[in-house]
């Protein structure tokens, strides 16, 4: 049968793009739906919007550091509007450079919410279209727990286009975006409460990266609190927000910003019309091809809820493209060893194995770790430190994890990736010549272990 498109991609975000770009390039026919935003979550309301907002929020430590290098400054002040106009015009660019990316590769764009009427057949804008292959790229969505009124809770989605910079905020959560919009309102100048469920914040992350971090953002004056859970929000006359805490205790906020995780983006998708199988979380389930339960059928990136990164979309899509349209190509993603890094203030880079990771595996661990003051610092009076560690195979000698709390941390720990997933080992490592003077060299330097 002669469908209109060997590959229909719903989602122009990081994987469908990536998808539909290489599977356009390998020759094949393809179409992509969008129904909200070119680019997907990472260019307009997650990477790449968080990273600007992030930067606006280190200039706070930046001015307060150069007076100890002489600098003068009258006292400094921010402006949110600019931040975000100009953040959104930049957002704007880089909408029209995907738009030239897609056209300018072949694929056709159909602006509007694709539904799935049968395994090869789309609707969108009234129109249907049939297609060999139809891949689900569609991403996830901010997930609120129903509390009572979370309706005046707001969301990432939400924080990026605020017309003011709250006074008092509330953030709410433990993970990633929690962490990192505490970091951006706090050096923004927002009084910030971080509020988390359990004992300590980053669940999953190395112990000491995790401790290390609160100790880090308490000495910056961010008020901490584990082991703390909203019940309910009440909106009071003046506007500002009551909140009650299930310990009985209340809090008072202009803003109550969740991060709380994000559920799979599957809403009118037609699923129904289909043999698609969600797992027990509710995202997309897939085999190891991403390959759904419905043989014309695949999925990818947040919505199959593995590893919710853009550069695991990226590399998802890759996949999948040359699966099907450029299968001598094929390579499979490597889960192992991926690099990621938490845009705290300061940051987190960390790759492989964490200790506690590490000694479950059943590795015979050896542990060294670094904490000092960045030599940046030496001249002000911030008493900030940062903290390198690495996870060896006392057996093996390979190095199994790389964790780094400190200025750069994400852009250290790329090439330490790469070590990594060559199979370096501590004495590849040790006989690595450093860069001086620099933090990095830290990472071969480390000859005791803390810990064995
Ligand atoms: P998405 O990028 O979400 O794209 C899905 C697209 O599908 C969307 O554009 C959506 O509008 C569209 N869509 C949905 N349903 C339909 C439909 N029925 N019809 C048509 N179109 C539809 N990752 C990192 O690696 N580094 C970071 O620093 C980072 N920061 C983040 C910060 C925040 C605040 C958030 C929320 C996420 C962040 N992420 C980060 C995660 C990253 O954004 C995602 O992992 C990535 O965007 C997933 O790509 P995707 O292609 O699966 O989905
Ligand atoms: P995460 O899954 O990272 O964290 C969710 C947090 O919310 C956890 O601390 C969790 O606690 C807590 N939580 C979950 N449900 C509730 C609830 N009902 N009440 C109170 N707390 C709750 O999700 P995020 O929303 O932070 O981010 C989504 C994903 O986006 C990340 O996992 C990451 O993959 C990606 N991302 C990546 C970034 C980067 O690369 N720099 C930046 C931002 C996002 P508990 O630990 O106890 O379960």
């Amino acid at each position: 049968m002669a469908y209109d498109f060997d590959l229909y991609v719903i989602g122009a975000g990081s994987g469908g793009v990536r998808a539909a770009r290489f599977a356009a390039g390998f020759g094949a026919k393809v179409a992509v739906a969008e129904s909200r935003y070119l680019g997907g979550t990472c260019v307009n309301v997650g990477c790449v919007p968080k990273k600007l907002l992030v930067y606006g929020a280190h200039f706070a430590e930046d001015f307060e550091q150069a007076s100890g290098f002489g600098w003068s400054l009258d006292e400094a002040q921010f402006d949110w509007a600019t931040l975000i106009a100009n953040k959104d015009r930049e957002i704007n660019r880089l909408n029209g450079i995907y738009r030239n990316l897609l056209v300018n590769s072949g694929v056709t764009l159909h602006e509007g919410h694709a539904s799935i009427v049968d395994p090869h057949t789309i609707e969108i804008n009234g129109e249907r279209f049939s297609a060999k292959n139809i891949l689900i790229a569609t991403g996830g969505w901010p997930q609120i727990p129903e509390i009572p009124g979370h309706e005046h809770a707001i969301s990432s989605n939400q924080a990026f286009f605020l017309k003011e910079l709250p006074k008092r905020v509330l953030v709410v959560g433990g993970g990633y975006i929690a962490v990192e919009f505490a970091g951006i309102f706090h050096g923004l100048g927002a009084q910030t409460t971080l509020l988390y469920r359990g004992e300590l914040f980053l669940r999953g992350f190395d112990g000491a990266v995790r401790k290390h971090l609160q100790e880090e953002l308490t000495k910056r004056g961010m008020d901490l609190q584990f082991n703390a859970d909203i019940e309910r929000i009440d909106k009071q006359a003046d506007g500002s927000l009551k909140v009650t805490l299930k310990d009985g205790r209340q809090l008072e906020a202009d803003c109550v910003f969740y991060a709380t995780g994000r559920r799979p983006m599957l809403d009118n998708l037609g699923l129904e019309n289909t043999g698609v199988k969600l797992d027990k979380k509710g995202f997309v389930e897939v085999d190891e091809l991403y390959q759904t339960a419905e043989p014309s059928i695949l999925a990818l990136g947040d919505v199959i809820g593995r590893v919710q990164l853009t550069p695991v979309a990226l590399a998802e899509g890759m996949a999948v493209a040359r699966r099907l349209f450029k299968p001598e190509q094929y390579r499979p993603v490597d889960y192992k060893m991926i690099p990621t890094a938490v845009f705290s203030l300061p940051n987190i880079g960390t790759v492989g194995l964490t200790e506690e990771e590490a000694r479950e595996a059943g590795h015979d661990v050896q542990i060294f770790e670094s904490r000092f003051r960045p030599m940046k610092l030496t001249l002000t009076e911030c008493q900030e430190r940062t903290l390198m560690k690495l996870v060896v195979d006392a057996k093996t000698d390979k190095v199994l994890g790389c964790h780094m709390v400190g200025p750069d941390a994400g852009e250290i720990v790329q090439g330490l990736a790469i070590a990594l997933k060559a199979g370096a080992t501590k004495r590849d490592f040790d006989e690595t010549i450093g860069v001086h003077p620099t933090a990095a060299e830290e990472f071969v330097t480390m000859r005791t272990p803390v810990a064995g």
